[in-house]
Parts: C-alpha cells; structure tokens; sequence
C-alpha cells in the first residue's frame, strides 16, 4: 500500500456555496502551505472511488474502483495574493466520475489537492499596454475571476472586458461581484450573456451563442474596444465548440493564437 493510499487526502473543504444544483463554488484549504500559482492557472481536486456520489448522479459506467483515486483539473478562481485556501468554480457532470463525488462533500470534508499549480492560460504572455477580452461559457469564468481578483485591483490602466455566456441567467455565477467591480472600475466591463431566453423572460440582458454576438460586435458596442490584434489579446476558456467558434471569427479578424512557444494574441483553454 502506498503512503497516498494510507493518507490519501491533504484539504479541507472550508467553504461551499451552491449557485444552484448544479454549480458549486467550492474553498479548499490545504493541510500544508498553499503552492504559488499565476491567476489562470489550474489545481487538480481528486477523491477515491469510494467517495459517496450525490443521489442525483446518473449511474456510472463503469463503476470506479474504490481505491483509485479519480483526479481532474480545475482551474483556479481565487487571487494568487490569498494564501489560506483556493476556490474552485465547479459544473456537475451527473455521468462523471468526479464532480458528482465532489458535489456530495460538505463543509470540513476531506479532499485531495495535486501539489502544484499549472498552465500557461495567464497574462504573463501579454504586451502590459494591450487591452484582455476575456471569454468564457459556464464555469470557463473561473481564471478570469483569478486574474481580476489579483490584477485589477492594482491597475487601473490595463482595460479589461469579460463576456460570459450560460444557459440561463440563474447559471451566471459570480455576478453580483462582477457587476459591483465593473461599478467601481472603468477599466473592467462585464457583460452576462444567455442562451435560454425563452425560458427566462426577466434576463434584461444579451441572449444569443457568443459566437453570434461577437459577430455582431457586441465587445465593441459595450466596451468601446475595438476587436483589433494590436489592441487587444483575447482569451478562451469553457465548452470546446465555442472556442473553436470563436477563434475563427477572429482569425478573420486578423487575431492568431501562435505557434510553440511563439505566443499568439489568441490565447485558449478547453475545458474537455
Ligand atoms: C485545464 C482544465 C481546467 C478545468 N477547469 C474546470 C473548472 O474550473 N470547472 C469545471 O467545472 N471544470 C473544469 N475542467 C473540467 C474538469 O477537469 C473535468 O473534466 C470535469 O469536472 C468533469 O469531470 P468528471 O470526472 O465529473 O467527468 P468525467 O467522468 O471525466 O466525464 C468527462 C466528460 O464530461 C463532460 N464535461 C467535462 N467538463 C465539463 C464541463 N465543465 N461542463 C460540461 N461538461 C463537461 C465532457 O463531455 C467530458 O468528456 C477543467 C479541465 C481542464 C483540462
């Protein structure tokens, strides 16, 4: 037996807060010193197969084994400055392995946390005068909430534009703060986008795939940033059908997402 196996788990669970059943904002703190982490990056979470699933979970094909430890990749979505624990924006998979593991834990549960941090999804490769338009689908907000946690409230030159896109408005998590930052910070516009307006009449804002809505320049219309590679480098994060949706559009554009090591001004993250 290994020594993962005989103490499998290193975090607590300190904070959970359910947006709605199926998304979770989840604060882990780890039992050592926290590891360092550039906002964007990503931790991995991971609990044995013999974890309880939430009674929601559809049936899991196959089984898993319950001394294997099911491991994923989350983003990050707390401030690099905050040093007591790291926060999690989490979507259910009802057929996965893990989330419906991760859904069933409660405040004080333990939790495996990976011992490091990773991914080159940061700002590090962004000229300091070009503006971020940072696009996201669900959960695809969290290394944006990281950045603008830890960046924003030191730069006030830097210009900032988050576009989010959900099913409903009740899915559009952290909205409350980012409608309150972009109050009080003219550099940071945010604009919450759905899919379902059908189905949510009382959403006064945008409707629409980003894909479209980026066509119809809706950045340019809120933000007054124009969708120009020399002004401006965008970032991707979420549902792997709208980031190559969306790199097209702007390919036409004139944007390019690099080569190797080259860094590109189209930057990308998919999330499976
Ligand atoms: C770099 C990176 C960062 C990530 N960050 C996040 C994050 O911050 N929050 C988050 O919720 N997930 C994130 N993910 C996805 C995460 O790693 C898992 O894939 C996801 O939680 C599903 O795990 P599971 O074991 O429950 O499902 P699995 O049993 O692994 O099933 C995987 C299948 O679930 C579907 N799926 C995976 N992720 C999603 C999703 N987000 N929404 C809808 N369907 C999905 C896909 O069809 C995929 O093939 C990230 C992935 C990567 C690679």
């Amino acid at each position: 037996m290994t020594a993962e196996n005989q103490n499998p788990y290193n975090a607590t669970v300190i904070g959970r807060e359910e947006i709605n059943p199926q998304l979770l904002i989840m604060r882990v703190r780890p039992d050592n010193d926290l590891f360092e982490f550039k906002p964007g990056q990503f931790g991995v979470l991971g609990l044995l197969g013999s974890a309880q699933r939430i009674p929601e979970a559809s049936v899991e094909e196959p089984v898993s084994e319950p001394e294997k430890m099911i491991r994923r990749a989350y983003s990050i979505a707390s401030s690099s400055v905050e040093r007591r624990y790291v926060e999690f924006y989490l979507t259910l998979v009802t057929s996965g392995q893990l989330t419906p593991r991760l859904f069933a834990l409660e405040h004080g549960s333990r939790v495996f946390l990976g011992p490091k941090a990773s991914g080159l999804f940061t700002l590090d490769r962004v000229a300091p005068e070009k503006a971020v338009v940072l696009i996201a689908t669900g959960t695809g907000l969290a290394p944006y909430l990281s950045m603008l946690r830890t960046m924003l409230v030191n730069d006030s030159r830097r210009k900032y534009v988050v576009l989010h896109g959900a099913r409903y408005s009740w899915d559009l998590g952290y909205r409350g703060e980012l409608e309150s930052l972009a109050r009080v910070r003219p550099n940071f516009t945010y604009i919450p986008t759905i899919t379902r307006p059908d189905h949510d009449p009382h959403f006064q804002g945008y409707s629409g795939r980003l894909q479209k809505l980026l066509e119809q320049g809706l950045v340019e219309i809120e933000s007054g940033l124009p969708l120009d590679p020399k002004l401006a480098d965008v970032f991707l994060c979420g549902n792997p059908e709208m980031v190559k949706a969306v790199k097209a559009i702007l390919e036409d554009k004139g944007f390019s997402a690099g080569q190797g090591k080259e860094p590109g001004d189209i930057h990308v993250e998919e999330y499976w």
